[in-house]
């Protein structure tokens, strides 16, 4: 995605030319805000604000840093490249990706737990964990291996103002066979204890459901299930354990509930026309996620008036367009 904090934004192209308040084109983590609070997607997707200091959000940098590394080794090992040149050429192209230019200096985390250091140490680690991988990356008919498929599809849903066909997007990490059965997998970093418990957080879960379809619809192949690597990342070490999940049973399901999504979505969209920078409906229910406050909570806490204004003095802005291709 665009950092930006400067005016005007550029055009958020996953938003339709007939009702500019209408995201037509919809990733797993706009539907997940929506889901969320509606009032939560319209500040975080919509108009794209976030606390100032989630731009430097340890969590955040190092996930995608972690993601980036192993796709490249992905992308080497399924070129037969051996798997040590493969991760020397992935710690290079981390330390590089880690290095700030402009400063002379290396990338500097406030999380212990999510450093340069771990970063590196848990890509290392990774790659020792999983060196006699069964899994197989699938070469698609284009002969590209199928890592970090960036997928956009029509859902078959219809917008009832605008006419148009609501698009179901995004980027799938991997496509892999296993014991001859496909898989779409995914990788998952937390602090906490990988147990049984830490994989029901993703059956069932809008991310995986989407993955799930998009890797049944886009790919063409009968996608059995979802594999997840769990990694653990404390100061002194990585955990590592690998899940299965089968959100595939449920498919239809969800797609058939998707049009409620859309449906209400859209909704919102024409009061948002009706009634412009009023605050959407707000799912009180939902202030408090991960035993932690909503990041929009001092917004939604103030008086009408003052809403603005504390978006303006606490948050930056930039576009959350899912239709722009992921740079690693
Ligand atoms: S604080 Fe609550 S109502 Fe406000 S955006 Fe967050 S979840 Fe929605």
């Amino acid at each position: 995605m665009n950092d930006l904090n400067q005016n005007p934004l550029p055009k958020n192209t996953s938003f339709s030319e007939k009702l500019p308040a209408l995201q037509i084109s919809i990733d797993s983590t706009s539907l997940g805000a929506f889901k969320t609070c509606p009032e939560y997607y319209n500040l975080a997707i919509r108009l794209g604000y976030v606390l100032d200091s989630i731009y430097e959000n340890a969590d955040l940098k190092w996930g995608l840093e972690f993601h980036a590394a192993m796709e490249l080794f992905d992308r080497l090992k399924s070129q037969n490249i051996d798997t040590k040149t493969a991760l020397i050429e992935t710690i290079k192209h981390t330390l590089i990706r880690t290095w700030d230019k402009e400063t002379s200096q290396p990338w500097i985390s406030e999380n212990p737990n999510k450093t340069r250091f771990t970063l590196i140490r848990a890509v290392i680690w990774y790659v020792e964990q999983f060196k006699n991988d069964p899994l197989e990356t699938i070469i698609l008919a284009n002969g590209k291996p199928a890592v970090e498929l960036s997928f956009r599809f029509e859902s078959g849903i219809y917008s009832m103002s605008t006419e148009e066909q609501f698009m179901l997007c995004g980027h799938i990490d991997r496509l892999i066979k296993f014991h001859n059965q496909i898989f779409v997998t995914d990788k998952k970093t937390t602090k906490y204890q990988l147990d049984d418990n830490f994989f029901d957080h993703f059956n069932p879960d809008n991310q995986m459901s989407l993955y799930d379809l998009a890797g049944s619809v886009v790919f063409n192949q009968q996608i059995e299930g979802i594999i997840i690597d769990g990694i653990q990342c404390q100061v002194n070490g990585n955990k590592f354990r690998r899940g299965f999940i089968y959100p595939g049973i449920n498919r239809e399901v969800w797609l058939n509930h998707l049009k409620f999504w859309l449906r209400q979505l859209e909704l919102t969209a024409l009061e948002e026309q009706q009634n412009p920078n009023y605050p959407w409906p707000k799912n009180d229910k939902n202030c408090i996620r991960y035993g932690r406050p909503c990041e929009f909570a001092k917004v939604c806490r103030e008086n009408l008036s003052m809403r603005q204004k504390i978006l303006n003095t606490h948050y930056k802005r930039r576009v959350w367009d899912p239709l722009i291709t992921r740079e690693v």
